[in-house]
């Protein structure tokens, strides 16, 4: 037998109502927003996520998909969405339309790590990307995208934790008083921490090492080293999002993984999934469409890991509606009422009603155990006095009540129960 590969799966028929579920909701909640699907390529040049993701991130470092294809190009399979998306921006002068430009992507992203609860090699992400606007009603409604979506979808018990990590002018700042404040203590510190001292400090608070951690501790806080302009428009974002009655903790210690990241950064955590409890992540980017040799294009946005979404949902007991449930199951119950059975399914599926017959020349009673074991919610038995008749004997699995209708009104009792 040949298995997935490790930090792989498979999402079973059984399960992929949960996902269609949690898909179909983000994409209306996405509409309701005015935000538009964005489909990028699975593989990039792994440049667009070097240079789109940053040098120093623990993606970049350690955890690509990167291999030479046939040309001898390097190629990155996806890690996270947003890079892909600001390549494709830059690359259509999506700059040129009306700004901003709001797009939503659900993607599948594959990252090398220690495979465990909520955290695979190939997983799925629903992301929002809002590109042009430096407003903070912007980063307010982003924010209150992925709580309006954590809503429709029945999730409860997380925190919505949110930071603002400056701009250029005011990181420099910070990084210099917290490059002292480390300085003591550098050769403590871990080995990709080290390499984060030099090339982006603030990196050093997001490290899981528990010795980096320790360290950390009484570590400057950002919050007080940003600019004015960076304070109002923080202030800004959280009164927003209190006039939206979004709940919320300002923790200096999220810092995010991009290197791109300014103001705004934000991680909405749940406590019921384990160690990797952080759900969704995103924040403000001002510096990276311009990173990617496009212009100067402020952008904010998140991105929500779905595996994470089912794993919280699961565990907090929200009942996930399969929509999918076949609504009508006939049994014919020889050769002739089974053409009949061939022809009324092929109607009531022209209509859109789920329906199903037997494919397994079962007998009635094993008919009835199969329709059971499918969730069909009514049985339509067909036998020769049926035919005979022009009607169909359908009995309602939940209740037992039996109905007979003709074989001309099957369509409408369909559409009607
Ligand atoms: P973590 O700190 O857990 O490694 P991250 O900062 O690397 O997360 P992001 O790059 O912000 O995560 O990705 C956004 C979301 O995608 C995460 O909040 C999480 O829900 C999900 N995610 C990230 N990596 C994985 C993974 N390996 N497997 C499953 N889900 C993941
Ligand atoms: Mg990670």
């Amino acid at each position: 037998m040949i298995n997935v590969p490790k930090g792989t799966k498979d999402i079973l028929p059984s399960e992929s109502y949960k996902w269609q579920f949690i898909e179909q909701t983000a994409r209306d909640v996405a509409k309701a927003f005015n935000v538009s699907e964005i489909r990028t390529p699975t593989f990039e040049h792994t440049e667009v996520f070097s240079r789109g993701v940053g040098e120093s991130t623990d993606i970049v470092n350690k955890e690509m998909y990167t291999f030479n294809d046939k040309g001898g190009r390097s190629i990155t399979l996806k890690p996270e969405g947003t890079a892909g998306v600001a390549r494709a921006f830059v690359e259509n002068g999506l700059v040129s339309s009306a700004l901003p430009v709001k797009v939503y992507y659900l993607t599948q992203c594959f990252r090398y790590e220690r495979p465990q609860a909520g955290r695979l090699r190939e997983f799925h992400q629903f992301g929002i990307e809002m590109l042009g606007s430096n407003a903070p009603n912007i980063d307010a409604e982003t924010i209150l995208l992925a709580k309006t979506l954590l809503d429709k979808l029945g999730v409860t018990g997380y925190t919505l934790y949110i930071n603002s990590i400056g701009c250029k002018e005011c990181r420099a700042k910070y990084h210099a008083a917290l490059k002292e404040y480390l300085s003591e203590n550098l050769d403590k510190l871990c080995n990709l921490c080290k390499d984060r001292y030099v090339k982006n400090p603030m990196r050093i608070l997001d490290c899981k090492n528990p010795d980096c951690k320790e360290i950390t501790k009484g570590a400057p806080k950002i919050l007080d080293y940003i600019c004015d302009d960076c304070k109002n428009h923080f202030e800004k974002v959280k009164s927003l999002l209190t006039i939206a009655g979004v709940p919320f903790e300002v923790d200096a210690g999220i810092v995010r993984g991009l290197d791109y990241y300014t103001k705004t950064v934000f991680e909405f955590v749940s406590n019921n999934i384990g160690a990797q409890g952080t759900i969704c992540g995103g924040g403000r980017y001002d510096g990276l469409i311009s990173q990617l040799g496009g212009a100067d294009v402020p952008g904010v946005g998140f991105a929500l890991g779905i595996e994470r979404l089912l794993l919280l949902m699961e565990n907090i007991g929200v009942d996930i509606p399969n929509f999918n449930k076949v609504k009508l199951y006939l049994a014919p119950m020889g050769d002739s009422e089974s053409e009949k059975a061939f022809e009324l399914a092929t109607a009531l599926r022209t209509q859109g009603i789920i329906c199903e017959f037997d494919h397994m020349n079962r007998g009635i009673k094993a008919q009835f155990k199969y329709a059971d074991k499918i969730g069909a919610k009514f049985v339509g038995v067909i036998g020769s006095s049926e035919l005979e008749k022009g009607v169909i004997k359908l009995k309602e699995m939940a209740t037992g009540i039996e109905t007979e209708v003709a074989f001309n009104d099957l369509i409408e009792f369909a559409v009607n129960n």
